[in-house]
């Protein structure tokens, strides 16, 4: 951590949700024991300033794209290579990931750093949202107000099994591996519970080394117990 007296915290601000995550770190400083800042971030000079950085939802096509115009991508990879945190959710998510079936034809442009496999838009189409509890036992027992909008589905574990529906993305190999001895560590799962722990396709929630992913959309409910998750992993990881 800086010398500053606590945790930057950027938002990726090209498309999605970012205002809602910038609010609801903002609303995390009355209780919270360490200060937070959050800033939107659109240019590559203001990584510098952050000490973690979050991939809003939103449409992952166009964060792409917007990446690429701002001169992002490449110092965003070096800065998930480098092991900074990084959180994303549902768009962000699979920007993440190694590998993503169900994309664009022709294959989509990934940051990478996650290796696992997800499915997009694998819960189904805008009209297949819905809402659910989200069982986060690092969260504490009271299930998280669950939000899944075209959201992605963890198909695999690895980014190696390739299942998924045509066509297939990979992020480039140098993000590949990155955290060699951490494996990937499920940490939340929507029902059915008694399966959930080995299915998959009901892990929402992953985290490996410090790259967090989750397929939902936290900053659109008042629950801030995923912020504050994050911000204490940014503090642990420091
Ligand atoms: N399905 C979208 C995508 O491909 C993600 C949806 C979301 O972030 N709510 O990027």
């Amino acid at each position: 951590m800086s010398e500053r007296t606590g945790v930057t915290i950027g938002v990726l601000a090209l498309q999605g949700a970012f205002h809602e995550h910038i609010a609801r770190f903002a609303s995390l400083n009355a209780s919270a024991n360490v200060s937070v800042r959050s800033i939107a971030v659109r240019r590559p000079e203001q990584l510098a300033q952050c000490d973690a950085l979050v991939i809003p939802g939103g449409e992952s096509t166009a964060i792409a794209l917007g990446l690429h115009n701002a001169g992002l991508t490449e110092p965003l990879r070096a800065w998930i290579r480098e092991g900074r945190p990084v959180w994303g959710t549902c768009a962000g998510m699979i920007m993440l990931a190694n590998t993503a079936t169900g994309g664009k034809r022709g294959g989509q442009e990934l940051l990478g750093g996650l290796p696992i496999q997800v499915g997009r838009n694998g819960f189904g189409s805008q009209v297949n949202s819905f809402e659910c509890d989200v069982h986060c036992p690092a969260l504490g027992e009271t299930p998280f107000p669950g939000v899944f909008i075209r959201a992605p589905v963890v198909e695999a574990l690895s980014a190696a099994d390739h299942k998924g529906t045509l066509p297939v993305s990979h992020s480039p190999d140098d993000m590949h591996d990155l955290f060699p001895h951490t494996p990937v560590q499920p940490i939340a799962w929507i029902p059915p519970a008694a399966d959930a722990a080995s299915d998959p396709s009901r892990i929402v929630a992953v985290r490996h080394g410090r790259l967090l992913a989750t397929s939902f959309h936290p900053e659109l409910t008042t629950d801030t117990r995923l912020h504050n998750y994050f911000v204490q992993m940014v503090l642990d990881t420091a």
